[in-house]
């Protein structure tokens, strides 16, 4: 199935570049460029039938060849139509060439808004009558782009699923379909095209998400099979008291259970794939120390990796903080370190002398030869996945430990984790003061200037979150860049700096560098702070615009402060009108919770708006909507678990089509998972 859309009659190489941009490249890629809406026109109104405004679907037949007349520039072409009940005008604008299309005494299909007043039809659709025509239809539209139209969208794949040779192979083995009632897959195609009635249409795209869940998930689970390797032995218990004793606080219940499992994984003798997920400020880190340290213990090496160097470096501290009173080196790679300082830090991890060694991703993963490491911790998820997993345990068959901060619902996490192990720290550390949460529109802005200025007077520090980087007429929303301007003449006395993901690495790094250490009083940001940023200092987060923020992430932006000691605040400002845009903001103001507030932020938006998908590694479906299809994904589960069972390593016959799809689903670069 991997012919090329050029075998197509009306596609040459200028169409097919426009086809690319669909992201259409084979028939296959046709036939799956699915519909986003459909109108139904099965419905056929005769001409003295036809009503003022309404999109309407009629058959009627030229009277004349059309004439175009010209005003200026504009060309309007007319045609006159009939049928046995009466007459009508049809008119384009700039098609002239439609004068003379149609042929005089045949029929055509026409949909189009009519105008009572004059007569006519505005800008319809046509479609020569085919033969045996039996009535009109469902109509497919399609996500299109500049050049390729609806009708040429819905010509070519009709073209496609006539041709016999192109049918798609069946994956989905007959037992499976069966006992969960789903249709053929070539039916499903022409049926989620073209339907031709509303339940043969659900039927259809029944099997489809389906489809598309069982997948992810068959290949989730033949990871996890996969990862269910030998793992290294370790004796969790050796000296694990003067770690405890060394730490300034006793961990929580909740820290201890996660321990506790991650520990059983530790001498199990099989390698661990754990997800610890804890809300901001919950103790990861510590949970972390802990389990490195047991492993550092056995005799082998622990890495601690993060999405950036300031966070590597946070995290540097922190551990060094521990270890050092423990007699365990720690050591930090990073990119920006000089050449030879990387060579030094490299020799000493070659060498086994680095015992704990943090870094970006990026630099531990190229080219770090380790003497022998027995855990790799990662920090924040969703920058990375299953794929640079698979990587490492190339690298030896080191446990991995991930944490992530993101609240993600359970049933959710099943799918997007599915091979991995999850454990939750679901409890705050004692004594935590809450963070005053407040929501209020623009007319409080002078208020909250005096605000920061209070609190800068006080010692303290401040984010302030834009959605935007620079203006756009288009959208009336807060950009960094002139916020940052405006609030310099305010508080003209104040060091602020601005934070963008236009910067270069190096200038954030910098910038960031800088708010820790205190010489900045102000920063005014991106979303770009918001991941694990920890300055204990900071006390209070003003979001600009923050209907445009999902919930979970203003969980996570409002996350930034209340790590100190000082009280801290998070003010939320917007203007937004709508019901459910108030109602989400007033949740922040009462829940300090995360996983609540992602549970609430997905009822009210729905996924896609909830993870901002890409940037958190939730796989993109084409037709499967996780929230919608919930229960399709259930079920879909279940058949995955079931499929496993009776056949494990995917080799009866009738799971060759399957197994070589799922052989495919890896292969693809992009599969986000
Ligand atoms: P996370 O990584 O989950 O956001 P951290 O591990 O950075 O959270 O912990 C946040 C703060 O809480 C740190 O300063 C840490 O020292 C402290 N902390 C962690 N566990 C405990 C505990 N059990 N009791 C008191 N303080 C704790
Ligand atoms: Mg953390």
């Amino acid at each position: 199935m991997d012919r090329s859309v050029t075998e197509l009659k009306q596609v040459g190489a200028q169409r097919a570049k426009k086809l690319e941009k669909l992201g259409i490249y084979t028939i296959e890629d046709l036939l799956c460029h699915y519909p986003r809406e459909y109108r139904d026109r099965t419905a056929l109104k005769k001409l003295s039938q036809l009503e003022e405004g309404e999109e309407q679907t009629f058959v009627a037949t030229p009277m004349a060849e059309g004439k175009t007349t010209y005003r200026g520039k504009l060309s309007i072409t007319r045609l006159h139509v009939s049928d046995e009940t009466g007459k009508v005008w049809l008119q384009w604008y700039n098609q002239p060439y439609l004068a003379s299309a149609f042929s005089v005494g045949e029929a055509y299909l026409f949909t189009g808004k009519y105008e009572q007043k004059y007569r006519t039809v505005q800008s319809p659709e046509y479609e020569k009558l085919s033969e045996g025509f039996a009535g009109g239809s469902i109509v497919p539209f399609y996500p299109a782009t500049e050049g390729i139209s609806q009708k040429l969208l819905r010509q070519l794949i009709r073209q496609a699923l006539d041709e016999t040779a192109w049918k798609l192979p069946e994956e989905l083995p007959l037992w499976l379909r069966k006992a969960y009632c789903l249709c053929e897959k070539n039916f499903a195609v022409r049926q989620i095209h073209f339907p031709d009635t509303i339940e043969s249409f659900q039927d259809a795209r029944k099997r489809l998400v389906f489809e598309e869940f069982f997948l992810m998930q068959a290949a989730l689970f033949y990871l996890k099979a996969g990862s269910n390797k030998a793992g290294i032995l370790m004796d969790p218990s050796m000296e694990f008291e003067s770690f405890l004793e060394a730490l300034p606080f006793s961990f929580t219940p909740a820290q201890e259970k996660v321990l506790q499992d991650i520990f059983q994984d530790l001498s199990s003798g099989k390698m661990m794939n754990r997800l610890v997920q804890g809300d901001v400020g919950s103790g990861k880190t510590a949970v972390a120390m802990a389990a490195a340290f047991c492993v550092i213990k056995n005799g082998y090496q622990a890495v601690m990796m993060a999405p950036t160097e300031v966070l590597a470096e946070q995290h540097f501290r922190s551990f060094s903080k521990q270890f050092d009173a423990l007699g365990i080196r720690t050591a930090l790679l990073c990119g920006s370190m000089s050449a030879s300082q990387k060579r030094k830090t490299m020799e000493e991890i070659a060498s086994g002398q680095a015992q704990m060694v943090i870094g970006t991703h990026a630099v531990i993963q190229k080219n770090v030869a380790f003497q022998s490491v027995g855990l790799v911790i990662t920090d924040e998820q969703h920058r990375f996945g299953v794929k640079q997993r698979l990587a490492l345990t190339e690298k030896g068959n080191p446990h991995v430990l991930v944490m992530t901060a993101t609240p993600i619902p359970r049933t959710l996490a099943l799918v997007l984790y599915g091979d991995l192990e999850i454990s939750v720290i679901d409890t705050l550390p004692p004594g935590r003061q809450p963070i005053e949460t407040y929501a209020v529109t623009t007319a409080f802005r002078q208020r909250i200037y005096r605000f920061l200025e209070k609190q800068c007077q006080e010692g303290g520090q401040a984010y302030v979150v834009c959605s935007m980087i620079a203006d756009n007429p288009k959208v009336q929303t807060e950009s960094v860049l002139s916020y940052t301007q405006n609030l310099q003449q305010v508080l003209s006395h104040r060091k602020i700096a601005c934070l963008h993901g236009k910067l270069k690495a190096k200038e954030k790094e910098e910038i960031m560098r800088e708010f820790s250490a205190g010489n900045i009083d102000i920063l005014v940001s991106t979303t770009v702070i918001e991941v694990g940023v920890d300055v204990p200092n900071a006390s209070v987060m003003v979001v600009e615009n923050a209907e445009r923020f999902g919930l979970a992430q203003l969980h996570q932006l409002r996350g930034r402060v209340g790590r100190g000691n000082r009280q801290s605040y998070c003010i939320l400002i917007s203007d937004a009108a709508n019901d459910i845009a108030k109602e989400r903001l007033e949740a922040m103001t009462h829940s300090n919770d995360g996983f609540y507030l992602a549970q609430k932020d997905l009822e009210l938006r729905g996924p896609g708006e909830f993870f901002g998908i890409r940037q958190h590694g939730l796989p993109e479906f084409k037709i499967a909507d996780l929230f919608r299809d919930r229960q399709l994904l259930e079920i879909s589960g279940r058949a995955v678990r079931e499929l496993y069972a009776k056949d494990p390593a995917l080799s009866l016959e009738e799971h060759r089509p399957l197994a070589k799809k799922l052989e495919h689903y890896f292969m693809l670069e992009d599969v986000g998972l």
